[in-house]
């Protein structure tokens, strides 16, 4: 099996392979010496308490116990551990900690969108969005820093630099978000402050979701579907869906993604069910058979041009993987049926793919193909610098009506978090300040510290 980890696009349009030089075991080392536990399978930490000297049968029932009070319960303390020996508990935490993501900032947009910077214990920045709306609570989440590839009207693809987040660090955000929004499941109440955790009290929820869809939501609401392993519903919560959206290429860093998003749909663990997952990708055709097998979640694909000349020039993986072979993969795809429809994201660029005649090309690809799917519109969301405009919203409508005349569901996606930069395409950190050559000699310094 090829270690995706490494993957990288030969030639022009991935000039960086994905470094990864401080992934030991999928883990980010600490400058305590001390483990994270968040990010590992149980099986792992079973092994990580069998080495710190305990026998494998108590280990593996102790594994047992710390999984279920990290994920099930969210605590982040071993002492709250109360069915784990009271002399254990400080022998764990000698040993272990149970991190989250550090929050360097978080905003609050006018229409109740919430963004996070979050950094990396070797300070890395990226970012995690949450989308209330009526129905769903959705929660946008990274899984590199930074992209390598370079769609042309993405912000994110402008960051020269990135790095693999973590098993850890992807899981970490969808806990960091329950933290906040202070509703883990078996809480005694969600806001009393012993299951809010620490950060609740500073990132108090108090903005009234507002009556628009966002640009992620689906049309229909899959609850009746939830009869997978997850325990965890929407009933009274917030935070109820999690798209792979944020920052970076899920599908270039398949292996963490799948491990993070497993310990997400693990009944034991987070308990959301695979129906309420979605993860987006720009066209990496090798790995969605993989993705539908070995992860199950719905998929969206970035297809934002229906001719080669458009789609190579601003989804430049185009140029690598084209739209035949693209739409070849979502039609072999192995979740999808009409009630798991597979949603293709297209961005509107004035005069760019927005005329009737894409539209006509976009619906004809899809029956050529016999795909079950619907299309998400989305409005170009601008950022400094950009040379794109989005399409007239007279444009986008007709566009719509288009597709929808056809019989395919095609709704225009209300931008959310536009004031604060966290619409589709606008996340981007500092990133890019510094050069490659300038992180890769961080990161020796770094090494070396650690010794
Ligand atoms: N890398 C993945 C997932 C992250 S991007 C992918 O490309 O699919 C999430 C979605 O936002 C993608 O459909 C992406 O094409 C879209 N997007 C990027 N920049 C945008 C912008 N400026 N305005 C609107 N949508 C944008
Ligand atoms: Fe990367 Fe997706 Fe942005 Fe393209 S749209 S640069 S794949 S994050």
């Amino acid at each position: 099996m090829a270690d995706t980890n490494l993957m990288q696009i030969p030639g022009h349009i991935d000039p960086l392979p994905v470094p990864r030089p401080n992934l030991v075991d999928g883990v980010t080392p600490r400058e305590d010496g001390r483990v994270d536990l968040i990010g590992l399978p149980r099986t792992q930490i079973a092994a990580m308490l069998t080495e710190a000297g305990l026998d494998a049968k108590a280990a593996k029932l102790r594994a047992k116990q710390v999984f279920h009070w990290l994920y099930h319960r969210g605590v982040t303390e071993f002492e709250a551990m109360t069915d784990i020996a009271k002399a254990m508990r400080p022998w764990l935490a000698e040993r272990f900690v149970i991190g989250r993501p550090e929050i360097v900032e978080a905003q609050v947009s006018t229409d109740g969108t919430r963004k996070w910077l979050l950094r990396t214990a070797d300070a890395h920045d990226f970012e995690m969005v949450f989308i209330p709306d009526e129905t769903r609570g959705t929660l946008c989440v990274s899984s590199q820093v930074g992209c390598t590839l370079n769609c042309t009207f993405c912000h994110t693809g402008t960051m020269r630099l990135v790095r693999n987040l973590t098993p850890g660090e992807i899981v970490g955000q969808v806990m960091l978000a329950r933290d906040a929004l202070g509703e883990w499941p078996n809480a005694s109440t969600p806001s009393s402050p012993r299951t809010r955790g620490p950060l609740a009290a500073s990132l108090e929820v108090g903005v009234k979701p507002p009556a628009v869809p966002d640009q992620v939501r689906d049309d229909e609401d899959e609850d009746e579907d939830d009869d997978e392993a997850g325990q965890y519903t929407s009933n009274g919560r917030l935070l109820t869906n999690i798209v792979m959206m944020g920052m970076g290429e899920p599908l270039y860093n398949f292996d963490n993604v799948r491990d993070a998003l497993r310990l997400v749909m693990d009944g034991d663990g987070l308990g959301l069910s695979r129906r309420r997952i979605t993860l987006s990708t720009s066209g990496v055709v090798p790995m969605m058979a993989r993705c539908g097998t070995e992860i199950g979640v719905n998929l969206a694909v970035s297809l934002h041009a229906v001719t080669k000349q458009v789609r190579d020039e601003i989804v430049p993986i185009n140029r690598k993987y084209g739209i035949e072979e693209l739409l070849a993969a979502c039609a072999a795809y192995p979740r999808s049926s009409n009630a798991r429809r597979i949603t293709f994201e297209y961005v509107m660029l004035k005069d760019k793919n927005d005329s009737d005649e894409d539209a006509r090309e976009l619906v004809r690809l899809i029956k050529l193909y016999k795909l079950p799917a619907k299309v998400n519109l989305i409005p170009f969301n601008p950022w400094p610098g950009t040379s794109y405009e989005c399409s007239e919203p007279a444009r986008i409508r007709r566009f719509s009506e288009i597709v929808f005349e056809a019989g395919i569901s095609a709704p225009v996606r209300t931008p959310r978090g536009r004031d604060i930069d966290a619409a589709c395409g606008q996340l981007k950190t500092s990133a890019e300040k510094k050069s490659r050559a300038e992180l890769d000699r961080l990161y020796a310094e770094k090494q070396a510290a650690l010794g």
